[in-house]
């Protein structure tokens, strides 16, 4: 299998930043007001990159935002939320063909549009400690992966590139990007929830939780990065949920959760994290896979 996990060197493009998981590249033309996004192999948990990557991710992880743009484009019918995609995506170097997106470059707003249809993850962790999830006071006596009364819009500020994110108050989205951007944030980032829940609920899965980010193109709103992947949301089965009787069967997730629980077992979080064995490597390609096909085959 071919490694995707250090960044190529891409003729008529150089690379700017990498993430974790992602690298940036801009055209060598300046007047090219165009960026790619290539989704690598690297996997990271606890801020840590592990190694080895899982084979085929970046490939996975491109073919699901690609597929929502698509649905949220208006192919579920509803109404189109305009994306950061830019024209022939045949253009991508053929290096990175499959797991890069071509998009315009946009002046992204500094907030993480966190959308929490169920109560789990830090969410869990705060209502645990003071019946609240990012400040927001819920009803007594929910479970590790209940359905929330109603889905919360629960922001946080986006630190700069690689830096640590941090949770903050709708009042505090207010002062960083105006009320009439913040409510607009609020409002299209809860029916976007809505709408991607609903299209994954019909294939027998839960949107668990999600987070969007947006970015202006000539005044308007424009939905950007990676959307609704494994990386940025978690997908339960509903049958799973239904049935199960603890928290790890009831939240059978879709994403790298499997490569956190080995960790936590393996791993006292000091100095470099240990190899991830070959059969936690593997189960999460396939659940990674499982994801794609019941969502796009269905
Ligand atoms: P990490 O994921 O490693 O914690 P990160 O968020 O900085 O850090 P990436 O998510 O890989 O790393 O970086 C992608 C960056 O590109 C993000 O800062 C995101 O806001 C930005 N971005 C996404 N789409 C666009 C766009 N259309 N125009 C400009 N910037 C964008
Ligand atoms: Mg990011």
């Amino acid at each position: 299998m071919t490694d995707h996990g250090a960044p190529v060197s891409l003729p008529g493009w150089h690379r700017v930043y990498s993430g974790k998981v992602r690298d940036l590249y801009l055209p060598d033309d300046e007047a090219d007001a165009r960026m790619l996004v290539v989704a690598s192999d690297r996997v990271s948990a606890f801020d840590h990159v592990l190694e080895p990557g899982i084979p085929g991710k970046g490939a996975l992880l491109t073919a699901l935002s690609l597929w929502w743009f698509e649905q949220l484009g208006g192919a579920d019918g509803g109404e189109p939320v305009p994306n950061h995609l830019a024209g022939d995506q045949s253009e991508i170097p053929d290096a990175v063909q499959g797991r890069a997106m071509l998009v315009h470059r946009l002046e992204m707003l500094p907030v993480e549009c966190v959308v929490r249809g169920y109560l789990t993850g830090s969410g869990w962790a705060e209502y645990t400690a003071s019946g609240t999830v990012c400040g927001i006071a819920l009803p007594a006596g929910l479970s590790n992966g209940d359905r929330l009364p109603e889905p919360l819009f629960t922001p946080a500020y986006k630190a700069p590139l690689g830096e640590h994110d941090e949770n903050i108050t709708f009042d505090q989205t207010v002062e960083l990007v105006g009320a009439d951007r913040a409510a607009q944030l609020r409002d299209l980032s809860l029916s976007t929830y809505r709408r991607a829940a609903e299209t994954a609920a019909a294939r027998g899965l839960i949107l668990a939780d999600t987070k969007f980010e947006f970015g202006i193109r000539n005044g308007e709103l424009v939905l950007a990065d990676e959307v609704l992947t494994s990386d940025s949301s978690r997908y339960w089965d509903v049958e799973a949920w239904r049935t199960g009787t603890t928290p790890s069967e009831r939240m059978a997730s879709f994403d790298k959760q499997i490569v956190r629980d080995w960790l936590v077992a393996a791993w006292d979080k000091t100095g470099t994290p240990p190899e991830l064995p070959a059969e936690i490597v593997e189960r999460t390609a396939a659940k990674y896979r499982e994801l794609i096909d019941r969502l796009t085959l269905a």
